[in-house]
């Protein structure tokens, strides 16, 4: 599996490494990409848009 830039297709693995934390959830990278996007891994995994959990359907809570 390749992971590379949204915008460009530039591979990831050829970028540098701009930043990493240590998370919970694993290490995350910061890389800066050749045509000035910033990809996201997690584990060496392209990471999307943050998965918003709070979708909901027609629910209204009742809190004025
Ligand atoms: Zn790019």
């Amino acid at each position: 599996m390749t992971s590379t830039c949204d915008t460009c297709g530039w591979p990831a693995r050829d970028l540098p490494t701009v930043s990493t934390h240590y998370t919970s959830q694993g290490v995350l990278r910061y890389r800066r990409c050749v045509c000035g996007a910033w990809l996201v891994l997690l584990n060496g995994q392209p990471v999307r848009a943050a998965p918003v959990v709070s979708e909901r359907h027609g629910e209204c809570p009742a809190d004025a």
